[in-house]
Formats: structure tokens, C-alpha cells, sequence
């Protein structure tokens, strides 16, 4: 947005009679191409005369459906979206074709995106790699996003001290498959070498990792996040499922043994982290006591919070070839109990933290019913101040704060601000 905002252009709320409407489409299930298809529809029907511009991973990996919306007036794919401040004023006077979508495979470079432009936010989000090498079974995002590649050290560094000089407190490095940081670059680099730079660098003050595959983890990775004082106790790993025959048909590369190591050694050396897992239930060959396997390891495990996926049957994606696909009710049931699960696990450790002190970057909003400052402790609980906490400005926002845990919620807890 900072590009088109440099070039005149000005953000309105939707439904404020927008003259260009971009909307960026994801596809990573069924259900998010039909809401795509549905906000394309939407934001047409709530301003016909708006310049309709659909973009993103649906765009890149089925044209020809979006295409057929008929309110759509052009159409990009992934790397013709961060050409859209170019391609914007000939899009307005009809001058360039209504598709554009070259093939994402070719690409070999990293395309930066400009900083964000917001100021008043505590935390950034900081694309340091895109595109994903693996081919697991059932992922449509190698087809979207193309071959991995990665941001050089040198400009991550720039850019964190950039959102430094912001104001930004936090920063969440992101990617497709960030273990794999590194390996496109010349000379070579790894996730882990650039968080051990990152450390002494001038960064927000806490960075948080988005998901990280199980063999990524490797020695030397693991002992630096045990020492780090920047990089939070919150790692996420995608599992997928604890059943070896399941694992082996996603060509995921590992087994549940591994995972169980993983999971105890990361909850050994870093007690008070957040661990969490992507598991997807309902993959072809799924039996009730595959799926049995899966429940009752990851219901041995000290993790603290699940993602659920129901799996998606892709075009173009192997998984979507094999027999024996479990039934859509059968995959809502297996969903419904493992989100129980999850349910559970994420009170457990919301409990554990109950009486101790976390350390909270409030950020710049209020709880929507009490009207109570919020925060994210470093190891993702989200916590509400209490007391003393509450009757203070803005001035505690975007600080850190130690915080006394006093009451559990359904979705996070209650503390008090200790001052020291
Ligand atoms: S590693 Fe992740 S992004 Fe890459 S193919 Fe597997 S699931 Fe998809």
C-alpha cells in the first residue's frame, strides 16, 4: 500500500466507494478459492463502478476460474501483484491486457515489498523468503509461489533496523518454508545464521518466528533459540499427522518418533514456550485408527496450541489422486475432535502461566468488551491488563511491561503490570 500511497493513491474503508479495488486471492483449500471468488462478487456488488484487480496465489494457479467472474477487470499473478503501482494508471485507461500471469516457476529472485507504512503498530510483518522446493503431497503453494528463494542477510538487516527506526517493537519473519532461509543465496546462508547476525544487530526487540518444518531444526538452530534473548519462546511446526503410512503418502520426511523427540526436546530446554502444530486430518488412506495414531500422540505432546486443517482435495496435486479419500463428514467429525484437543491443550498452557510473570508488549488496542488494554506476552498468551494497568494512556502502549498473571480467560489471560 506504501507504494500506491507515494504515487497519490489513499486508503478507504470498504463500502466507501473505492475507484480501484485490489483484492489478493488465496488457494491453499477449496474454501479459500470460493471466498475469493465470493469478495470478488462482494466488493463488486458494493460498488459496480470500482476497477476490479484480482491478484495473488488463486490468480497465479487458476486464471481461467477467475476469469469467469465477471466482475473481475484484470487479473495478475504473483509477480506481476508487486508491479501494481506500475501497472495501476495503465489499468485505469484500459491499456494493458486483462491477464497477466507469467510462469512463477522461472523466478529466481526475491521480490522485496515495501515496508509497511503504519506507524502506531507494535508489530511488523517481514517477508525474508518465498516459494517452497519440497513437494509434499497435498500443497498447492510450490505451483503458486515457485522455487524457494530468500532475502540477503544484508537487506533483512536493513529493513529490521528500518522498522526499528519506526517504532516498531516486534517483528514476525515469514515465509513459505523459512528452515530452508539461505540456500538459494550465493554464498549460502541459513535461518540460522542469520537469526545468531540478527542478535546483535540493531532489530525491534523481539523477533517471532513463523513455522518452521521439523528437519529444519537442526543442532545448531536448536542451541541458538535456547539461548536467544531476542527470538521469542513461540515456535510452530507444521506435523501434519502422527501416523508414519500417512506421513510417508503426504512425502512429508520424517516419522512420529522424530516429532516426539522434537516436541520433548524443544519442551525440555525451553519450558515456558508456545509450541504449536499444523495437523491436517481426513488425508486419503486416513483410517479411524490412523487417524487414532495421530490423536493420541499429539495428545502425549507438550504442545500448547493446534492449527486444524481439514484436508483439501487440490487439482494438480497428487494427493488429490489417491484412493481411498475420506468422506467430507468424516473429515468434519476428525477436525471437530482434534480442535477439542487444541482447545484443551491451549487452556493447559494459559494455566501454567497462572501466578508467574510474563513479559507483554501491549499494543495499541483494547479488549473488545472490557475496555482493557491488550498485549502478547513473548511466548503468545494473550494477556489483558488488570488493575492499575487499565486506568493508564497510551503510554503503555508498544513498550514491554513485566505482567503478573492473575486469572485465566477463555482466550488468554488477566494480569497486572509489576513496576519495578
Ligand atoms: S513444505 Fe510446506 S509449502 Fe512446501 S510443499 Fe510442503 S506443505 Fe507446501
Amino acid at each position: 500500500m506504501s507504494a500506491l500511497e507515494r504515487r497519490g493513491y489513499s486508503l478507504v474503508s470498504f463500502g466507501e466507494g473505492a475507484d480501484v479495488m485490489i483484492i489478493n486471492t488465496c488457494t491453499v483449500t477449496h474454501r479459500a478459492d470460493f471466498q475469493s471468488r465470493q469478495m470478488i462478487r462482494r466488493a463488486h456488488r458494493s460498488n459496480p463502478q470500482s476497477l476490479i484487480i484480482v491478484t495473488g496465489c488463486y490468480s497465479q494457479v487458476e486464471p481461467e476460474e477467475i476469469e469467469r467472474v465477471e466482475a473481475t477487470a484484470y487479473l495478475l499473478g504473483n509477480k506481476e501483484k508487486l508491479r501494481i503501482p506500475d501497472l495501476l494508471p495503465l489499468m485505469q485507461k484500459g491499456e494493458t491486457p486483462k491477464v497477466q500471469v507469467s510462469d512463477i516457476q522461472e523466478e529466481r529472485l526475491f521480490e522485496e515489498t515495501a515496508l509497511p507504512s503504519f506507524y502506531y503498530h507494535t508489530r511488523a510483518f517481514l517477508k525474508i523468503q518465498d516459494g517452497c522446493d519440497a513437494r509434499c503431497s497435498y500443497c498447492i503453494v510450490p505451483h503458486a509461489r515457485g522455487r524457494g528463494r530468500s532475502l540477503p542477510p544484508g537487506r533483512v538487516i536493513e529493513h529490521l533496523r528500518a522498522l526499528k527506526g519506526r517504532g516498531f517493537s516486534e517483528v514476525v519473519l515469514t515465509g513459505i518454508h523459512i528452515g530452508s532461509y539461505g540456500i538459494d543465496l550465493n554464498p549460502a546462508s541459513s535461518l540460522e545464521e542469520l537469526l545468531k547476525s540478527l542478535e546483535h544487530e540493531e532489530t525491534p526487540c523481539r523477533i517471532r518466528l513463523s513455522s518452521i518444518e521439523p528437519l529444519d531444526f537442526s543442532r545448531g538452530l536448536l542451541s541458538f533459540l535456547i539461548s536467544s534473548k531476542k527470538v521469542c519462546p513461540h515456535l510452530h511446526l507444521p506435523i501434519q499427522s502422527g501416523d508414519d503410512e500417512i506421513l510417508r503418502k503426504m512425502n512429508r520426511p520424517y516419522g512420529r518418533s522424530l516429532i516426539s523427540e522434537l516436541i520433548h526436546e524443544l519442551h525440555e530446554n525451553l519450558p515456558e514456550a508456545s509450541l504449536g502444530a499444523d495437523v491436517i486430518v481426513g488425508f486419503p488412506g486416513e483410517t479411524e485408527e490412523r487417524f487414532r495414531r495421530t490423536y493420541d500422540l499429539i495428545e502425549s505432546l507438550p504442545l500448547s496450541y493446534l492449527h486444524i486443517f481439514p484436508f483439501s482435495r487440490r487439482k494438480g496435486t497428487p494427493a488429490s489422486q489417491l484412493p481411498q479419500q475420506v468422506s467430507e463428514g468424516e473429515i468434519k467429525k476428525r477436525a471437530g475432535l482434534m480442535r477439542q484437543l487444541g482447545k484443551r491443550k491451549r487452556q493447559a498452557f494459559y494455566r501454567q502461566s497462572l501466578n508467574k510473570e510474563l513479559r507483554v508488549l501491549v499494543e495499541d488496542r483494547r479488549g473488545r468488551e472490557t475496555d482493557r488494554w491488550r498485549g502478547l506476552s513473548r511466548n503468545y498468551i494473550p494477556v489483558l491488563l488488570a488493575g492499575r494497568g487499565s486506568e493508564r494512556g497510551a503510554d503503555w502502549v508498544n513498550r514491554e511491561w513485566t505482567v503478573r498473571v492473575t486469572r485465566l480467560e477463555e482466550n488468554g489471560v488477566i494480569g497486572e503490570v509489576v513496576e519495578r
